[in-house]
């Protein structure tokens, strides 16, 4: 805490893995002699920088940029962009340490970071994006690259984005070099099923949890927060496995539609009119929209956080808890308060951490790295097999090593000891750097 003041999501992300490892670390004593954990907390860099724009109204605007490398022992830093006012350091940092794990687990060779800008894109114009975008890559050019750094989409950038992130950097480097990005287009060398990839890929890992428990989604009731990119292809999933997805969100408020979200309004609003969830009752007068609300006091067996970090806290898993819910998938990173995570595991329900849950979108970004560096393209059908395959496959290295650890059905552990293991192996073969 002393040595990065004022950063509380980062103390947050490092305190909720560490308080983890001590089985681990009792089994490998050379974690402790070699100071992983020190070094692990520590990003091997981090860059800030100006980036100047100017309005439509000719005026100069001044945001902060951030790239941080979080750690590369097992392969380039690999994390998305965040565009979004609430943006600092503490937030960046705690992303890429988050994504050091996530990457890891996803057993693919990937290193961990995070970037982005406390520019807000709600209310801009496409003009005044695209300047934004041109002047942010005109600094982070230089920093990234197809085997050093490869950021993607968050909070805030989208397909819009990056496209013109990516048109800025080939224009300046004078390289078509399509793997220094992913969340492309698949128009001009993006993968199918990326846009779908983390919501997805958080319902695959419901199943599974709820599979190991000898049920499913199907016929579930459940509810999504946010309406983003993960929030709407998770509820696309839920539905095309059976499940009725009542309410979702935006950070204005709720639409509680008893009978079933229609999911083209949703799209419609957030990915072609750039609308607020409230509209959606214009369509559905038989919705019902709580501004200020939260999905949570909506009764559910199955509870998907996608919006953002610390919308879930302890009240609101109380209050999961009494309504029945079985299963809570996380497609948000950190989205539950520590506080909240403890009645989780206190109870009976299936919990399942960020890190492994959404990881789907990172791994199917990495399955992008590789159509791209082999200048080829993969069906959809086969892009999801795959996406599918690595869901399956994380749920279960989770559920081993808890297992293995003493501490079975307790995802928690087992993502952070599975991740860390990998992470730390590869920094022990290196040597001290
Ligand atoms: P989007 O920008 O597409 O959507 C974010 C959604 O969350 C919007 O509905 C937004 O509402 C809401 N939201 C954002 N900030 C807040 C806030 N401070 N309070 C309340 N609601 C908020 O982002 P994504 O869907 O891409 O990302 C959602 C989450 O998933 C993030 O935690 C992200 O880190 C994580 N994630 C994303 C991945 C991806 O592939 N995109 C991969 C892995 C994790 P509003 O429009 O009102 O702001």
């Amino acid at each position: 805490v002393q040595r990065n003041p004022g950063e509380s999501e980062f103390h947050q992300a490092v305190k909720e893995v560490i308080d983890t490892l001590g089985p681990a670390l009792r089994h490998h004593p050379e974690y402790a002699d070699q100071k992983i954990i020190a070094r692990i907390c520590e990003p091997e860099r981090q860059i800030i920088f100006r980036v100047p724009w100017q309005d439509d109204r000719g005026e100069v605007q001044i945001n902060r940029g951030f790239r941080v490398g979080f750690n590369s022992a097992l392969g380039p830093y690999k994390g998305g962009l965040r565009f979004h006012p609430s943006v600092y350091l503490g937030i960046i940092k705690f992303l890429g340490f988050e994504q050091v794990f996530k990457n890891a687990i996803t057993g693919m060779p990937l290193g961990g970071g995070k970037g982005g800008s406390d520019f807000d894109p709600k209310g801009k114009s496409d003009a005044e994006v695209m300047r934004f975008c041109q002047s942010f890559m005109t600094e982070l050019y230089r920093h990234i690259g197809d085997i050093t750094d490869v950021p993607a989409g968050d909070i805030g950038v989208g397909g819009r984005e990056i496209g013109y992130l990516f048109g800025q950097y080939k224009r300046i480097t004078n390289r078509y070099e399509s793997g220094v990005l992913t969340g492309k287009s698949p128009k001009w060398g993006g993968a199918l099923v990326r846009r779908e990839a983390t919501g997805y890929g958080t319902v695959y890992f419901a199943e599974e949890m709820l599979k190991a428990r000898g049920d499913s989604l199907e016929g579930k009731t459940c509810v999504v927060s946010g309406s983003g990119n993960v929030a709407i292809y998770a509820i696309e999933k839920l539905q095309m496995l059976g499940a009725k997805i009542v309410a979702c969100s935006d950070s204005n408020g709720v639409i509680y539609h008893a009978s079933g979200i229609h999911l083209d309004t949703v799209k419609q609003l957030k990915e072609v009119q750039r609308r607020r969830i409230r509209n959606y009752i214009d369509e559905h007068p038989g919705a019902q929209y709580i501004e200020g609300g939260q999905v949570w006091d909506i009764p559910c067996q199955v509870a998907l956080p996608c919006a953002t970090q610390n919308e879930l806290d302890a009240e609101a898993a109380r209050t999961l808890v009494a309504n029945g819910c079985i299963a809570v998938a996380e497609g948000a990173n950190m989205p539950t308060t520590p506080g909240g995570v403890k009645i989780f595991l206190e109870s009976n329900l299936a919990y399942g951490p960020g890190k492994a849950a959404n990881a789907g979108g990172v791994a199917t970004s990495a399955l992008e790295m590789q159509q791209n560096a082999s200048r080829d393209n993969w069906t959809f059908e086969h892009t999801e097999q795959r996406l599918h395959e690595i869901m399956t496959g994380i749920h279960q290295d989770c559920y081993e090593t808890a297992a293995e650890f003493g501490s079975p059905g307790n995802y928690v552990i087992g993502a952070n000891i599975a991740a860390f293991r990998h992470v730390a192996e590869a920094m022990l073969a290196f040597g001290v750097i």
